[in-house]
């Protein structure tokens, strides 16, 4: 079956870097591998690069801290690798017609992304480095203050804070080089400042709706009208935190991704919705437990009323309408 479907975010890069993995071709452990992501007709999947913090190695991994340039380039490498390894199946895309040059070989294509400004450093250099290792989509922060701004949090001194001067020049730079400026993780006032400079659509890769899930990695109903007013595309996200109210919810259904896709289109219509798993970033009971299960989401949708065609814009239409528009 092929669901001609697209990924906006995955942390498949982190875990085999961590794992000292030198592809990600073929990996039972991890949620997402490239064998299965042919199996099941995946159109493109986005590779984040996940800048991994140091107070993440210290109390979460338990591991001398990797500095952030060679967390880059082993996760770059690999990248690369995996598409050597592999070009029979699987090539780097950077563009919509790469993507579709891909498809039309019967290959997957794989999207470079990166999450975590920080390695940018203040440097509008660094961006053009990272954009000729064919990074195509920047989440601004991750959740911590850097160059760019401030993080999502509950706190609402910092959750109010804008982007940082070195931010708004950055994402004008970005747009103007079709880099996908992703605002998932940023400040709502980071927020606001990107839709206030944007001049072509962005994204908010992996996020849901707070209006559901009151959680500050979440949208609200504002914001996604102005996705609905700026042309961009939201990721819809499978974590349990992110999908429920319950703050000690450990599951995440079908239905509850579902209930987030409707909210999104009676608020900022069906051209918003995407889909961003955080497949390899999350943890719980997950119903679609990995990238083989996306038919139940396909499922799931047209059960609550969506129509094929709704469906094909969640799976990929609206994210290929927008790196038309805003990746070079
Ligand atoms: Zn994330």
């Amino acid at each position: 079956m092929s669901l001609n479907m697209m990924d906006m975010h995955c942390d498949t890069l982190m875990k085999a870097m961590l794992e000292n993995k030198q592809d990600i071709y073929e990996n039972a452990a991890t949620m997402v591998d490239i064998k299965r992501l042919t199996d099941n007709g995946y159109l493109a999947q986005f590779f984040a690069i996940f800048v991994v913090p140091e107070t993440m190695y210290r109390e979460g991994l338990h591991m001398d801290p990797i500095p952030s340039e060679e967390c880059i380039l082993r996760c770059h490498q690999i990248f690369e690798h995996t598409m050597q390894q592999h070009e029979a199946v699987v090539s780097k895309a950077t563009t919509v017609d790469r993507i579709m040059e891909n498809a039309a070989k019967g290959k997957l294509s794989a999207v470079l992304t990166m999450e975590d400004g920080v390695a940018v450093d203040g440097r509008m250099e660094n961006l053009d480095r990272f954009y000729d290792m064919g990074v195509r989509a920047l989440a601004l922060t991750w959740n911590y203050e850097n160059c760019f701004g401030y993080p999502n949090s509950r706190e609402t001194k910092i959750m109010a804070q804008g982007l940082k001067p070195f931010g708004k020049e950055a994402v004008a730079y970005m747009q103007d080089k079709g880099i996908l400026v992703d605002v998932s993780h940023l400040s709502d006032g980071g927020f606001y400042d990107v839709a206030d400079i944007a001049k072509k659509p962005f994204i908010a890769s992996h996020s849901n709706c707070r209006e559901l899930s009151n959680h500050p990695r979440n949208l609200t109903d504002d914001m996604l009208k102005i996705f609905g007013n700026t042309g961009g595309v939201t990721g819809l996200n499978f974590c349990p935190d992110f999908l429920t109210n319950d703050a000690k919810n450990k599951e995440s259904s079908v239905e509850m991704i579902v209930a987030m896709a409707k909210h999104m289109k009676q608020i900022g219509g069906i051209d918003i919705i995407g889909v961003g798993t955080d497949f390899d970033g999350i943890e719980g009971s997950l119903e679609i437990s990995g990238c083989e299960k996306m038919n139940l989401l396909a499922d799931g949708l047209s059960r609550n009323g969506f129509t094929t065609g709704e469906i094909e814009k969640i799976m990929s239409g609206n994210l290929l309408r927008v790196m038309r528009d805003a990746v070079k």
